[in-house]
């Protein structure tokens, strides 16, 4: 009652584009102890239900607050194998369920997350966990993501030998070659992937499996866990696709990562000096706002064909639930007009098959038999220059040609891997978990399917397991 709601300052805009490190200001330990001071813990916290790996939030506030740093790290880590992603990068469902939030903001839970996790490491307290007794077990882990990350660190501590296949040249999943390196610098990564080596957990990258590892060489593991991400984009088949300039934005931002990871010294694709335009109001379209105003973007449009979002909740969107209202991330402070309510109708290009404009018109969004559509509005019609679109506008499911039509596993009708109730695919012995099983989701999401599915197969090899499970297959968040 007697303090506000405080975050870290972001860096200064001209500042902070100017390079790629996170943009937040350091937290002094004190203001730290302020916000976790907030937490009324409640009799019933929904903050711990709006959290999909049930983080314990009122104990670490409440320890943070008394100024006892490693327990908090300790009870953080009960439920979270990775606080320094999750406390940067997660959208904080939690903080939209915290009970304070009714008739004041929110509980700064988010931060007070990344704080401890980042004292955690600072102090030492995060050491490799070391298990006394190996069950001479074997797993296979396809996929470096969040969650086949989760799903085998939580293997390798309940004794078995696991493998991790990469078919990136790096670990990380999404977290490497995704997410911008001013949104999670990628030392974070490092130093986590280095804990698990050290725990025990190998790691095979260059190793594609269904191309050049091939899917026989899991035969020779106890149980598999498909952890491969939701990589298949949503396309716009538009005239002009086809023209130099059009990108999807995933075929975009890794370039990003490249450079900052010091591999090349200018990305093949950059919006330096060039007219952008990106189709996607979400978070991957703000990741490449961000990315194309630290390249040197001359002009910055992102489009959305949904109306704009109310600033505050409405009726349909009651606390508890995650709203869906405006947001300004980060990129979006730093540059660009957001455009809502328009549709893309086809790209322009010049003699030489190069795009240089795109033409587009307003929509009005209607509901025709419980179905959302969207109608032309006559007269709205618009031409727009660019040099650069890009496509962000989310993934359809994972790629099926590869590994998983070689391993003759089933597609459900959205267009993931079938799984029962216990993560198990139609195959003896393969589970899926992470966006492979659930489609696009969060990274929080991710983690606790890793986590949970790392108990389905710690039970299938032991019989019996004390790993944590926080979510089923059917979890969804509330609604
Ligand atoms: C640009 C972008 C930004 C995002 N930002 C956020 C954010 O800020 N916060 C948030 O919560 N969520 C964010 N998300 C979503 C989040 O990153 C994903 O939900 C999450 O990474 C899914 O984790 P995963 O482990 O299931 O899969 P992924 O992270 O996609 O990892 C799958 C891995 O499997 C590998 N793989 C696939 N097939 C094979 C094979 N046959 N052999 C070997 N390896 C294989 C892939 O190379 C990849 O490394 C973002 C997504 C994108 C695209
Ligand atoms: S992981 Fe996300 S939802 Fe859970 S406590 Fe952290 S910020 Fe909140």
């Amino acid at each position: 009652m007697k303090h506000d709601r405080e975050l870290p300052k972001r860096r200064l805009i001209p500042v902070r584009i100017a390079d790629w490190q996170e943009v937040y200001e350091d937290f002094p330990a004190e203001k730290v102890r302020v916000q976790g001071g907030r937490c009324m813990d409640c009799g019933i916290p929904f903050c711990h239900t709006g959290c999909p790996l049930g983080n314990l939030i009122p104990e670490w506030n409440d320890l943070v607050y008394r100024d006892r740093w490693e327990a908090a790290a300790d009870r953080l880590h009960a439920t979270n194998n990775f606080p320094e992603f999750t406390g940067r990068l997660c959208p904080a469902p939690c903080e939209a369920a915290c009970v304070l939030g009714i008739n004041e903001p929110a509980v700064a839970i988010k931060q007070i997350e990344v704080e401890i996790s980042d004292r955690a490491w600072e102090d030492g307290y995060v050491r490799p966990v070391l298990v006394e007794k190996k069950t001479g077990e074997r797993v296979a882990v396809v996929g470096s993501g969040p969650a086949g990350l989760a799903a085998a660190q939580q293997l390798t501590r309940a004794g078995h030998d696991v493998t991790v296949f990469e078919r990136a040249d790096r670990i990380g999943g999404l977290l490497r070659y995704g997410i911008p390196e001013f949104k999670m610098e990628k030392r974070h990564l490092d130093r986590r992937i280095a804990q698990m080596e050290a725990e025990g957990t190998q790691f095979q990258t260059n190793a594609n499996v269904g191309e050049n590892v091939p899917v026989g060489d899991l035969e020779q593991f106890d149980a598999v866990v498909l952890a491969g991400g939701a990589t298949a984009w949503r396309d716009l088949p538009v005239p002009g696709r086809e023209l130099q300039g059009v990108y999807q934005a995933m075929e975009y931002l890794p370039w990003g990562n490249r450079v900052q990871q010091g591999d090349i010294d200018e990305a093949p694709i950059s919006a330096d000096g060039k007219r952008v335009v990106i189709i996607g109001g979400g978070d991957t379209g703000a990741d490449c706002l961000g990315t194309s105003i630290r390249q040197g973007a001359a002009e910055v449009h992102q489009f959305e064909i949904l109306p704009r979002p109310p600033d505050e909740r409405v009726e349909s969107m009651p606390w508890p639930t995650y709203p869906m209202i405006y947001r300004v991330s980060s990129a979006h402070e730093e540059g660009g007009e957001r455009v809502y309510a328009v549709n893309t109708e086809c790209f322009l290009g010049d003699d030489e098959g190069n795009l240089r404009a795109l033409r587009a018109h307003k929509v009005e969004q209607t509901t025709v038999d419980g179905r959302m559509t969207f109608e032309r509005i006559e007269g709205t019609d618009f031409e727009l220059p660019c040099e650069l679109v890009l496509l962000a506008m989310g993934f359809v499911g994972p790629q099926q040609p590869g590994l998983l039509e070689q391993l003759g596993v089933d597609i459900n009708e959205r267009g993931n891997v079938s799984r029962d109730d216990r993560f198990r695919t139609n195959l003896p012995n393969v589970f899926v978990c992470g966006d492979m099983g659930r489609g696009q989701s969060l990274i929080v999401w991710a983690i606790a399917e890793g986590r949970s599915c790392a108990a389905a197969v710690d039970e299938l090899l032991m019989g019996e397991t004390l790993l944590p499970a926080p979510i089923t297959p059917e979890t969804i968040p509330m609604r």
